[in-house]
Order: structure tokens, then C-alpha cells, then sequence
């Protein structure tokens, strides 16, 4: 099956099952101040768990665009690196609002993976919330029964808090969950080591493909967590990783999802793609770079079509850190001299076209952001990449002489400033470099540089606005004196010395 029969057989399926296919909501949340991002398919209907909105049907279904690159569901640094983790995808998802609950739910789920999909059952693993003493949760029996007719007791996992109760964020509606979990591990590795030690062991060839959230709870900002007023079915699977399992291959960058990307890239760097490669091969890098670009130009370009532009702080700076990050993967392991990132764009609106048009009908404007980014960074980049790379040299020669392990070697905090204030550089970006130099970044000397440069522009801001008045924080203005200035302010004392 290709990537687009697997959507549209979930679609088909759930909407014979009486299920109201809707559309996406953006990948930008505005609306919400728990949330930046969408991280999930329920956060559309977060006010409907509440009990805050009505339903607009009982049972909906539908393929939601996901970001998780902040807050609490955060991926980025898995990205390139493993072969399932995306900042952006597809989360396929099928909802009860008070209808139908955790027997449907389970029934649906192994019916269409097994009967519709025809995934081999002896592969599959199912989960069960195992309970919670200290939250006052019950074990999950009701779900362990109802797998107990599809499942073989030994693939019926118990789960913790952390993999078997989702949460949206730190606040919001909550609940126990179900996951499934697919095994493509060859035969003979299968028949050594039982995929049930494997399940949630970030092993890259067992891996989740289905949550069914059991929606009972809320939980407010002083961590309590209530109950809802209805009990509801909150369902995702990854669209990348379950086609990846349909298509038999062992990373979801294979598949017809990811390959044209891939392909088009490799081919205008003039590098082969290796699947295979592993780490410390020669083509390792170039594996992760152009699977970090074949990534990341979904998550930029689907926030720039929902209303999010790459900005200096927030929502926006999220963004414009992943566009750099992908941008110095194709400046200095791609070879990419020129902006190129920015020429994703059209093919990728292809890809999507009658499944999110928002992208397709916004292409041109999207693609010319993107490039106006490039160009900006590209223009400090070379520099950058200097300084840091002269950096590691003068860290890890030190670190020779006096004998330290690389692992304790720091980058100067001075340095990954100078790298952020002047040549664009994100801290996480610093920090990459670092560890693929095998180094960390001095954290506590960043955050020192970073403070007393706000002091410096505070006062500056304050003596520039007049010799008797000293403006502090939002519209309200106080006098505050210049003893108090000059106490707070490490970069005067700094400068005398
Ligand atoms: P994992 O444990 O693999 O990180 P998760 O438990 O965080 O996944 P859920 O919050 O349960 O994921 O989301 C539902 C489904 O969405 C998962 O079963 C998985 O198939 C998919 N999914 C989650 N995170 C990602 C991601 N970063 N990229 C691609 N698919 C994802
Ligand atoms: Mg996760
Ligand atoms: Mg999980
Ligand atoms: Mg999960």
C-alpha cells in the first residue's frame, strides 16, 4: 500500500464505524497558553474533555499535523538520529466524546490493524496502565481483560506512569492509556531476545505505533488531577511509523513518505544516502544531515502556512531554531554554499497536496520566508562555525594536556554568547556542534554572559533615556536612582576593574 491508501483505509474504516471525518486543525496554537504547538489530534477538542464546548458529533476521526519540538512533548534531538521520531507529523486519530469507551476502542484498533492492515499479530505488543499509588490511580484491569481476547498474556505489558498515562502538558485533560507496539526485528533476533524487553526501551526496530488514551481526568495548575464529566476515547498512531511497518522497512525514511525528499536532496548534494549507515561511518553524517533537512522543512514550512513566522522570541524563535539547525546540517555537511533549504518547498507541497492544501495554496510565500532566513544566516554562519570549531580546538588541546576526559570538556560560555549575540547561533545549535565534537557547552557561563548583557541593555536603555528617570519593565516608569543602576549592573563594575 502506498503512504495515501494507508491514510485513506484509516479514514475509510473509522468513518464506517459512524466516525465524522474532519479536518486538521493548525500546527500553531493561538488560543491556549499551555500550548505553542499542536502536540497531539485531542488538543483540537481539549474544550470538549472539559466539558467547556459541545461536541460537533459523538465519534470524529481524522489525520492531525503534529509538532514536537517544545513544552512537554519535545523531539528534537532524537531527529536524524533514530529512525521514528519526527518534529513534524501526521497523527492519525479517531475520538469518542462520550460515547463509545475502552471495549470499542480495543476492538477497533486490532480489527483494523490485523484484518484491515493485515499486520502478522505475532509481532504486535499491547500495554496497560499498571496503576499509581501516589496519584491514587487504579491498575488498568478492565484493558488487560479486553487484550486478553486478541492477545497472548506474555505480549500484555503493564506500564508505568511515564509510557501508560498521557498527559497533554503539565495542566490540561489527562488519562491511562493502551499502546501498541510493532516488533520488525528479524526472525532469528526475535527468537533470541522476546520483544516484550524491548518495548519501550528505545529500541529503534521495536517501536510504538498506537496510543488509546482512556480520557478521565483533568489536571489543574497545583497538580491535582479530577475527573472529568464524561469519560472519552482519545486515539493516535503515527501515520510515518505505520506505514513504515506496512511497507516493511525498518526506518519510516525509507517509505514513499520520506524517499522523494531524500532522494532530491542526495541528488543535488551529490551524495549517496545510506540507510544503513551507522555511527562513526564515513557516511553517517551525511545520513543524519539529509534526514534532518528531509524533517525539519515539514515542521518550518507547516508553521509558516498556519500563521507562525520564524521571530526573534517565542513561538517564532522555536521556528527560526530549527530552520538554522537545518540550515548548518546543509551549509557544513551537505556542502550547500548557496540557500537551498528554501527549494524543499515545492516538492513538499506536492506531496501534501489533497491532504493539507493550506501548504500548496501558500507555497510561494512560504519558500520566499524560508530563503530570506537562509540568506540571513548564511551570512554569519562561515564566521560562526570559525570561531566554535577554533574553540573546540583550544578546549580539547587543553584538555590533552591536563588530562581530562572529553566528556567533562566545556565549551566557553563566553564563546557560545559570542556565537548566539553576534553570529545567530541558538544555544541548542552551540550544544549540537559540541556533542558531535564529543564536548558540552559551560551552561552556567552562558547564562552569566546572557545576563549581564541584559543588564548592560537595561541600563543603557535607562541612562539613554534621560539623566533623572529610569524606565524599568512594561509602561509603568519609576525613578529609581543611580545607586540601584549601578548595583545591578556587573558589566559597569566589570568595566571598572
Ligand atoms: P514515543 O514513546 O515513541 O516517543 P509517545 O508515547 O510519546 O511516542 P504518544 O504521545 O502516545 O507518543 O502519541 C501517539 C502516537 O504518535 C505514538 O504512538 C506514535 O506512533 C506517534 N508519535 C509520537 N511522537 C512522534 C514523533 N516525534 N514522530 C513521529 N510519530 C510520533
Ligand atoms: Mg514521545
Ligand atoms: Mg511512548
Ligand atoms: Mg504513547
Amino acid at each position: 500500500m502506498t503512504a495515501k491508501e494507508i491514510r485513506q483505509a484509516f479514514l475509510d474504516f473509522f468513518a464506517a464505524k459512524g466516525h465524522v471525518i474532519v479536518p486538521s486543525a493548525p500546527i500553531v496554537v493561538k488560543n491556549d497558553p499551555t500550548l505553542m504547538f499542536t502536540n497531539a489530534g485531542m488538543n483540537q477538542f481539549k474544550d470538549v474533555f472539559l466539558g467547556e464546548a459541545p461536541a460537533k458529533a459523538p465519534r470524529v476521526a481524522d489525520t492531525q499535523r503534529c509538532l514536537r519540538v517544545s513544552g512537554k512533548h519535545n523531539d528534537l534531538e532524537e531527529v536524524g538520529i533514530d529512525t521514528y521520531h519526527h518534529t513534524m507529523f501526521e497523527m492519525l486519530g479517531n475520538w469518542s466524546f462520550g460515547d463509545y469507551f475502552k471495549k470499542e476502542a480495543i476492538d477497533w484498533s486490532w480489527e483494523l490493524l490485523t484484518e484491515v492492515y493485515k499486520l502478522d499479530k505475532t509481532r504486535l505488543y499491547v500495554t496497560y496502565f499498571e496503576g499509581d499509588e501516589k496519584e491514587g490511580l487504579e491498575k488498568d484491569t478492565e484493558t488487560y481483560n479486553l487484550w486478553k481476547q486478541y492477545v497472548p498474556e506474555d505480549r500484555i505489558l503493564p506500564g508505568n506512569k511515564k509510557d501508560n498515562f498521557w498527559e497533554m502538558g503539565e495542566t490540561g485533560p489527562c488519562g491511562p492509556c493502551s499502546e501498541i507496539h510493532f516488533d520488525s526485528r528479524p526472525d532469528n533476533e526475535r527468537a533470541e531476545v522476546s520483544g516484550a524487553s524491548l518495548v519501550n526501551a528505545d529500541h529503534d526496530q521495536v517501536i510504538e505505533i498506537w496510543n488509546n488514551v482512556f480520557m478521565q481526568f483533568n489536571r489543574i495548575k497545583d497538580g491535582s488531577l479530577h475527573p472529568l464529566p464524561n469519560k472519552h476515547v482519545d486515539t493516535g498512531m503515527g501515520f510515518e511509523r505505520l506505514v513504515r511497518v506496512l511497507q516493511g522497512k525498518s526506518s519510516n525514511y525509507d517509505t514513499d513518505v520520506f524517499q522523494p525528499m531524500i532522494q532530491f536532496i542526495a541528488e543535488k548534494s551529490g551524495k549517496k544516502y545510506n540507510s544503513a549507515a551507522k555511527p562513526g561511518d564515513t557516511d553517517w553524517a551525511d545520513a543524519v544531515a539529509m534526514r534532518v533537512l528531509a524533517d525539519h522543512i515539514r515542521a518550518i514550512s507547516f508553521a509558516i502556512a498556519d500563521g507562525q513566522l520564524p521571530a526573534s522570541n517565542k513561538a517564532g524563535y522555536v521556528i527560526r531554531r530549527i530552520l538554522r539547525r537545518a540550515v548548518r546540517y546543509s551549509y557544513q555537511t551537505l556542502d550547500f554554499k548557496e540557500p537551498f533549504f528554501n527549494e524543499l518547498v515545492p516538492l513538499l507541497a506536492e506531496q501534501f497536496k489533497g491532504v493539507f492544501d493550506e501548504l500548496y495554496a501558500q507555497k510561494d510565500f512560504v519558500q520566499k520566508v524560508i530563503k530570506e532566513e537562509e540568506v540571513a544566516f548564511l551570512r554569519t554562519l562561515e564566521k560562526g562555525l570559525n570561531l566554535i570549531n577554533q574553540n573546540i580546538a583550544i578546549v580539547k588541546d587543553k584538555g590533552l594536556m591536563e588530562n581530562v576526559e572529553p566528556s567533562s570538556q566545556r565549551i566557553l560560555g563566553s564563546v557560545a554568547f559570542d556565537l548566539s549575540d553576534t553570529y545567530g547561533f541558538p544555544i541548542d545549535l552551540t550544544e549540537l556542534i559540541a556533542r558531535e565534537n564529543g564536548l558540552t557547552v559551560d551552561m552556567e557561563g552562558f547564562e552569566q554572559a546572557l545576563q549581564t548583557q541584559k543588564l548592560r541593555s537595561r541600563a543603557a536603555t535607562a541612562v539613554s533615556a534621560g539623566d533623572w528617570v529610569v524606565l524599568r519593565g512594561g509602561d509603568n516608569t519609576e525613578f529609581v536612582g543611580y545607586d540601584e543602576i549601578y548595583a545591578e549592573c556587573d558589566i559597569l563594575k566589570y568595566r571598572k576593574v
